[in-house]
């Protein structure tokens, strides 16, 4: 196995980069996923771009934010609701590292990415899981998933990361199945993590049981569009959160999640108000 170790330099002193802190934004692009995680040391980080009509949204909420270049992009798999403006991003913003699955699907809006990455000069750098990337001192980036070469389901190429930040960790899920699931856990030890972006919009595709028993979040994101049509988030997951104590914060409730960690604590800011 290879493990491909970025370092993205900060020219802070030491002692600012053990106390960088973050932010995590679930942006609500309806049903589709796009996250922000941009680090008190001014690391920029996008994983998917929404779908094909986000991508404005999500580049002026970039702009808004005063980002003017993305230090790493993480495109979690090719289906339409994670890179259909995955083009616009790349074409708006300088882009230092780009990773996504070795895997390709015959699309347009697959077509359209791969041209961008060409007509850019990006480096695909493959996702996989082994794979570590370090925004400071004490944050750090893991790929957990995927890693196998080959799946039945587009979905379980997904690319799962966890950030780990001083005491606080993250379990992003993107749209990863119960055969990833199943992989990952073994990978992931019995350490808990604080919160849980719940896999494929709810879906009752993963999220079981087992990896809730075995990762205890304490709170969950699950990106979600109003009354979608695949009437997303399940009953069953849902469920299974609540059984365990999960505190969920769904997009299409309360719009754009923003959650803020010093590495202790977390906070958390929602668009709409919290009933
Ligand atoms: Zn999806």
């Amino acid at each position: 196995m290879t493990i491909v170790m970025l370092f993205l330099f900060s020219p802070q002193p030491a002692e600012a980069l053990w106390k960088t802190n973050m932010e995590l934004h679930f942006l609500d692009v309806g049903q589709a996923d796009a996250i922000y995680l941009e680090t008190s040391n001014g690391k920029n980080v996008l994983i998917d771009s929404g779908d094909e009509h986000d991508g404005e949204k999500v580049v002026s909420y970039l702009q808004n934010r005063g980002v003017e270049h993305l230090d790493l992009v993480i495109a979690t798999h090719p289906h339409h609701d994670h890179i259909g403006s995955m083009d616009r991003i790349l074409e708006s913003f300088d882009v230092d590292s780009f990773y996504m699955p070795t895997v390709t699907y015959h699309t347009s809006y697959y077509k359209r990415l791969i041209n961008s990455i060409d007509r850019n000069g990006i480096v695909i750098h493959e996702a996989k899981a082994g794979v570590k990337v370090k925004l400071a001192r004490n944050i750090k980036i893991e790929f957990l998933a995927p890693s196998k070469k080959r799946y039945k389901s587009l979905n379980d190429y997904s690319a799962v990361i966890r950030i780990q930040h001083n005491k606080n960790s993250f379990l992003l899920m993107a749209d990863a199945g119960v055969v990833s699931e199943r992989q990952l856990l073994k990978r992931l030890g019995d350490d808990p993590v604080d919160l849980i972006k719940v896999a494929h919009h709810g879906a009752n595709t993963g999220t079981t049981k087992e990896l809730l028993r075995r990762t205890k979040p304490k709170h969950a994101v699950i990106s979600v569009g109003r009354k979608n049509k695949y009437g997303y988030p399940s009953k069953e997951v849902l469920n299974r959160l609540k059984k365990n104590d999960v505190q969920v914060f769904r997009t299409d409730k309360l719009g754009t999640i923003i959650i803020k960690s010093d590495g202790k604590t977390l906070k958390v800011l929602t668009e709409l108000p919290q009933s």
